[in-house]
């Protein structure tokens, strides 16, 4: 078994994992941390929660010379909440090596990130709307970047980000190295990274059922105006530690939340409506513990580090896959179990065939089990209202095209 210290890491590096209490590197680390070290390009396919935020922080934060001002990693996200939870990481492992790491994205006063960067920071992680912001007004240095990292670069496909990460990986026109971390790897990625990288060694994590394995993928099916009672007596049986409910639109999470507070403590709700300022505090809560049930648009479907989370809820399956694979990877993370429960109205049966496609899984039905082919219930299971479900205790992006770049429409 491989150990943090057969990398050859800083002593202030291993002290800093060890006091993560990080044992052992995950697969996506121990694939990664070499390659990274060796100065390739790599492109990884990882499931989400496999502990890849750490295995791009630590070589970076052990490499980077910390005696220098100049920004020597640049980390490139989808979500402002990503790039906060990168750059607590990076300061954590990097505190004691006094690595300056620094969470740019819009929606924040500009001045505040000029004076800081003009302070010095080597590790910046940008969302890519603020950083094109500062490169047009000249107001930051990529000349001394070594390594750039593109995260979740299909989840920034998605939000429209394409143009822009082409146009910042064009203003690095000098050598360095680029680590490309994705969940899917659509074609025009592929085409991306052909284009930018050298010799880029693949890695792929992702398994067969592309998604953590530690997940049970339950379904229900109903009418749609079942959905709302059928929820709150599910949160009330499985008595999850913390749920995520995912819904597709604004107006939807706002519902959810209003109808399942009126019943249940500690529930509220994330979009991409909300103000910054709101969104980070909410973030914050979620990740103590002070809010049980987060009900949530995509904005919270990816990246996101939320150890508690031990059942996600799918109000209502979104066209795309790849959003159920993001969703439901907000449990099961890294060695924890996690259930996902989606409802299924008549109007999903469809989208219900190709992501059982996708994601390869047999599907456990509570209750009511629809005949896939038509549509209609075919045979009942286990019931809807929760009784002789289990009581474990164990994780569309639309077209994005609004004024702030770092905002998606969630
Ligand atoms: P990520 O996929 O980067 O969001 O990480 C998911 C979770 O794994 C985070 O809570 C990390 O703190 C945790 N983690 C990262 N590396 C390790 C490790 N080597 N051992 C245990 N937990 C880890």
């Amino acid at each position: 078994m491989t150990q943090f210290s057969e990398f050859n890491l800083d002593d202030t590096i291993l002290q800093a994992i060890e006091r993560l209490g990080y044992k052992e590197p995950t697969p996506i680390q121990s694939a990664t941390l070499p390659v990274i070290q060796s100065g390739k390009d790599i492109i990884a396919l990882a499931q989400t929660g496999s502990g890849k935020t750490a295995a791009c922080t630590i070589p970076i934060c052990n490499r980077v010379n910390v005696h220098k001002k100049d920004i020597q990693a640049l980390i490139i996200v989808p979500t402002r909440e990503l790039a906060l939870q990168y750059a607590t990481e990076a300061q954590k492992i990097g505190k004691e090596r006094q690595v300056k790491a620094f969470a740019m994205y819009g929606g924040e006063s500009d001045t505040l990130q000029e004076t800081k960067i003009r302070d010095g920071v080597q590790v910046l992680i940008a969302t890519p709307g603020r950083l094109i912001d500062f490169i047009y007004s000249r107001r930051i240095n990529l000349t001394q970047v070594a390594t750039l990292v593109l995260d979740e670069a299909d989840e920034m496909l998605s939000m429209g980000f394409y143009d822009d990460l082409e146009f910042i990986i064009q203003c690095l026109n000098h050598a360095h190295q680029t680590l490309l971390f994705s969940a899917t790897m659509p074609p025009k990625i592929r085409i991306m990274a052909k284009a930018h990288m050298i010799d880029p060694v693949e890695i792929s994590l992702i398994d067969q059922r592309a998604g953590p394995k530690n997940i049970d993928h339950q379904f229900v099916y109903c009418l749609p105006h079942e959905r709302e009672d059928k929820l709150l007596i599910m949160l009330k049986e499985f008595t999850p530690k913390q749920s995520i409910i995912f819904a597709n639109s604004r107006n939807q999470c706002e519902k959810i939340q209003k109808n399942l507070q009126r019943s249940l403590p500690g529930v509220d709700f994330l979009h991409g409506g909300l103000s910054q300022d709101l969104r980070t505090t909410i973030t914050s809560k979620f990740r103590m513990g002070k809010i049980k049930h987060l009900v949530a648009t995509d904005v919270a479907a990816r990246g996101l580090d939320f150890s508690g989370i031990s059942h996600v809820f799918i109000f209502q399956l979104s066209p795309d896959p790849d959003i159920y694979i993001h969703r439901s990877g907000r449990t099961g993370r890294v060695d924890r179990k996690g259930i996902v429960t989606t409802f299924i109205t008549k109007y999903e049966v469809k989208l219900l065939q190709n992501l059982l496609n996708r994601i390869k899984c047999e599907p456990k039905w509570i209750g009511q089990v629809p005949n896939l082919s038509g549509g209609e219930p075919a045979r009942t299971g286990r019931p809807p209202n929760g009784k002789g479900a289990p009581r474990s205790k164990p994780r569309a992006s639309k077209p994005y095209n609004t004024a702030d770049k770092t905002l998606p429409n969630t």
